[in-house]
């Protein structure tokens, strides 16, 4: 039995970590939860589940949660970064995948793998601004950080364990999102729900606009280098609209070896809580004569510069990864609001890089103080 806890648990990735602890009832038990707000749905996962611990981040809805469920007294209800961090480092599981939004997973995912735990990375963001601790910390504890990004799993896949030394580059494919071919002039007037309709991926509403805008592809190549360990100039982006491949990796001996399958986001999740085993999956398989033809262009970061500004974050380093996700986070949540344009989320990133004075090898403290600085520069 894996005992596993879900941050993040009422979102995307955290229901459908749900549904495939749903299909395999011997072979995972969730014995922790944890969410922002949303009680209605937390309510329930706790009833089906019976987890040993339930984290609502918001106080309110940690007081409305503890009177529902008053009639379960084994579960211990926390709040706040407090109770996401408790909830992190209990003994009680034995992995924690991370799926909530958001550099904030930073603090929570340094307590989980100071307690020893292996790692199910769906946060990102937590990689890009603090993977200079994060990696040598997983290595020192000798816990495993398993990619559930779709990408991030295919080529830990195609890997099998080969070194880093032994890889020419990463090809990182990218679907080119709803927007893709489109002209500055097109994206100018691109509404926040224009910008949700992603062709292929059913996604939180943070990472599919970071997909419409490339930025995820930048937070990706970011992650990439953390996690295979190797430089992010080795990570090359290809637009492949019809999202068959997933990734893939060329070798020192030329050769190039991909994963493909259907975008259903289940099988990365099921890979990295079984890894090294491949459980079976109830799911709809690839039919490539369906797919029929498959097609790789070069990405436009004239046009869509957050990937350009990126890769100009990861070359300088340091705080600077922070301040491109900082800035892009709160740029976001005010494309979301209609309090800006689409192309507004590019000039607020490069606003609050050109504004920034690089702090190198930072301290969690440092990262945190950029990010505020970042939201306020932004
Ligand atoms: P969602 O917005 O769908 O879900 C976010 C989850 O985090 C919700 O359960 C939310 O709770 C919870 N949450 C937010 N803030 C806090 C907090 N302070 N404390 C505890 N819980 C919190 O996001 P996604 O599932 O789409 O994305 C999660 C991560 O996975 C992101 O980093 C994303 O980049 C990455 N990812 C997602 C993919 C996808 O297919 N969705 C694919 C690859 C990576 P509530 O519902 O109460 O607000």
């Amino acid at each position: 039995m894996k005992r596993v806890s879900v941050l993040g648990s009422t979102g995307s990735i955290g229901t459908q970590t749900l549904e495939v602890a749903r299909q395999n009832p011997d072979k995972i038990k969730i014995t922790a939860l944890a969410a922002a707000k949303n009680v209605d749905l937390m309510e329930k996962q706790i009833r089906e589940f019976m987890p040993e611990i339930a984290v609502m981040d918001d106080e309110n809805a940690a007081k409305d949660l503890k009177d529902r469920i008053k009639d379960l007294s084994s579960v211990k209800v926390l709040t706040g970064m407090e109770g996401s961090m408790e909830m992190a480092s209990d003994p009680c599981s034995d992995i924690i995948v991370t799926a909530i939004v958001g550099m904030i997973g930073i603090r929570p995912t340094i307590a989980a793998i100071e307690a020893g735990k292996d790692i199910a990375l769906a946060n990102k963001e937590t990689l890009v601004c603090a993977g200079h601790i994060i990696m040598p910390l997983a290595k020192e504890k000798g816990i495993k950080i398993l990619p559930v990004d779709s990408e991030h799993s295919a080529i830990f896949q195609s890997l099998q364990g080969s070194p880093a030394d032994r890889i020419e580059k990463i090809i990182l494919t990218c679907s080119g999102g709803p927007f893709r071919g489109m002209t500055r002039d097109e994206l100018a007037t691109k509404t926040p729900e224009d910008a949700l309709k992603h062709p292929n991926w059913n996604m939180g509403r943070k990472i599919t606009i970071d997909s419409a805008s490339l930025v995820n592809k930048g937070l990706e190549v970011m992650e990439a280098a953390w996690l295979f360990g190797v430089g992010h100039e080795r990570v090359c982006v290809t637009v492949h609209p019809q999202s068959v491949l997933h990734s893939a990796v060329e070798f020192k001996d030329g050769a190039v070896i991909g994963q493909m399958g259907t975008p259903d986001m289940k099988l990365p999740i099921n890979y990295a809580l079984f890894y090294p085993d491949r459980m079976p999956m109830k799911s709809e398989k690839l039919d490539l004569f369906k797919v029929g033809s498959m097609t790789f262009e070069k990405p436009d970061t004239d046009t869509f510069r957050g990937l350009a500004l990126a890769y100009e974050a990861a070359n300088i380093g340091g705080t600077m990864p922070t301040v491109f996700n900082a800035a892009n986070e709160e740029a976001v949540a005010r494309f979301l609001d209609h309090k800006i344009g689409f192309l507004d989320i590019y000039d607020e990133i490069e606003k609050a890089m050109r504004a920034h004075k690089v702090i190198s090898d930072p301290t969690v403290s440092q990262i945190l103080d950029a990010e505020k600085e970042a939201r306020e520069n932004a």
